[in-house]
């Protein structure tokens, strides 16, 4: 039986949380991967990996039975003490009870991690986002750790709860004087175990370099920027994806075959290589666009259409809406702004603003005044044009709300917190 806290140990987690709450407001969050190394662990650590999310399987699945089975019973209710018994099925379907060996911390943390999910469904269906019901599950391949358990014990080791030694790569990442670890995962992947470390570390003061980008995201160059740059984020399909792609369709009658098995295998790790790849390129191209200019102009253009076009392929193995995606998260921080597709910046003339229609296959632009442009470059332009007099706009608009409610004795120079600002207000 869990203790009922006091009211003294109450005041005491709540004054913590404010305190860490105060931290974190003058750090950034970081996220790094360690793998678990293959070579250099020996085989029984590998073993226990695998019986931790077999019975991280087992503990959810469990939970789940017994408030479907009786629905008084809450899962709020279930503790992970008095259910050191679990029963699962085996592959004929036939019930089987086993005792759970899974470390205790990893134990309570995922017995946590699901009722923190059904609170967070509650509250999106508060919302009113159409939930549904939290169902059994054939696989997990994410454990949660309780914060404080895991600790990094030199330039290659790890400790966490149940492991006291783990050898990982990666360590090298987290060379810094001064940081602080907030959250760890461990997780499955086809390419073997990982440790995530979520880690805190100071914030440092930004250069600002007052340059302003727009961005347009085309088929062929796929991303020009207004300076004329361009960006490729394409990423070809490897001929060993294809090859095993084909092989897993050849032994498509074979079920339960152990070679179909491996094959599926060996697919789900060379697309995890080429989704970091991927990802790789668009990090880099991120990290080129935040440290390079202050603001990015985007348009809201529909990249998931362009998927059901025949470019389809060529999008689909681009990390361009990762990207955009990645931006638009700037806007809340008054970083980047997304103007709406609607506006023709690729028709528009920026010098007498005529507006000319374009074909697909046309990658010049012209326009009777005299102008001409490569077709990426001259819509990359007016994205920025755009972007720069209707951000004006924003701005104006949300300084003049203020001031309207402000009372009249404090009024002075109108300041915007870009917190006050509207999110809506961006879109138009
Ligand atoms: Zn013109």
């Amino acid at each position: 039986m869990e203790a009922v806290r006091s009211e003294d140990t109450k005041a005491k987690i709540k004054a913590s949380m404010a305190e860490t709450h105060a931290r974190r407001k003058s750090q950034i969050c970081r996220v790094f991967e360690l793998k678990v190394s293959i070579r250099h662990n020996p085989k029984a650590v590998f073993e226990k990996l695998s019986q931790c999310f077999k019975e991280a399987k087992w503990v959810i699945n469990d939970m789940l039975s017994l408030s479907k089975d009786n629905p008084d019973n809450s899962m709020f209710e279930y503790k992970y003490t008095e259910h050191r018994d679990v029963v699962h099925y085996d592959k004929d379907k036939n019930p089987v009870t086993s005792s759970i060996t899974l470390p205790s911390v990893l134990h309570r943390a995922t017995v946590a991690q699901k009722k923190t999910d059904i609170i967070n469904l509650a509250k999106s269906k508060k919302k009113g986002i159409k939930v549904g019901a939290l169902k059994f599950k054939s696989e997990v391949n994410c454990i949660p750790i309780i914060t404080g358990f895991t600790k990094i014990l030199d330039a290659s080791h790890v400790t966490i709860p149940g492991f006291r030694k783990l050898k990982v790569n990666g360590l090298h990442q987290i060379e810094f004087e001064e940081y602080e670890i907030a959250d760890a995962k461990l997780i499955r992947k086809a390419s073997g175990y990982y440790v995530k470390l979520t880690i805190m570390l100071p914030k440092e003061p930004r250069n600002r370099t007052r340059k302003s980008v727009g961005l347009d995201f085309g088929i062929r160059n796929t991303i020009t920027t207004s300076d004329n740059k361009t960006y490729d984020c394409k990423v070809q399909e490897t001929e060993y994806l294809k090859y095993l792609s084909k092989m897993l369709n050849r032994h498509k009658k074979e079920k339960d075959s152990k070679r179909r098995w491996n094959c599926r295998k060996q697919l789900a790790r060379e697309h995890e290589h080429v989704a970091n790849i991927r990802k790789d390129i668009c990090n880099k191209i991120y990290h080129d666009l935040v440290s390079n200019y202050d603001v990015i102009y985007i348009q809201d253009e529909q990249i998931k259409n362009w998927q059901q076009t025949w470019f389809g392929k060529q999008v689909q193995h681009s990390c361009m809406g990762a990207l955009k995606q990645r931006i638009k998260m700037l806007v809340k921080a008054d970083r980047a702004f997304v103007l709406s597709k609607w506006l023709p910046t690729t028709k528009m003339c920026p010098v007498c603003g005529a507006v000319n229609t374009i074909g697909l296959d046309e990658r010049t632009y012209h326009c009777d005044c005299g102008y001409t442009k490569p077709r990426d470059w001259h819509s990359a332009c007016n994205v920025l044009l755009f972007g720069t007099t209707k951000r004006a706009e924003c701005v104006e608009h949300a300084s003049a709300e203020v001031a309207s409610s402000m009372p009249p004795s404090s009024s002075g120079v109108a300041q915007v917190a870009p917190s006050k600002r509207k999110p809506e207000a961006h879109r138009f």
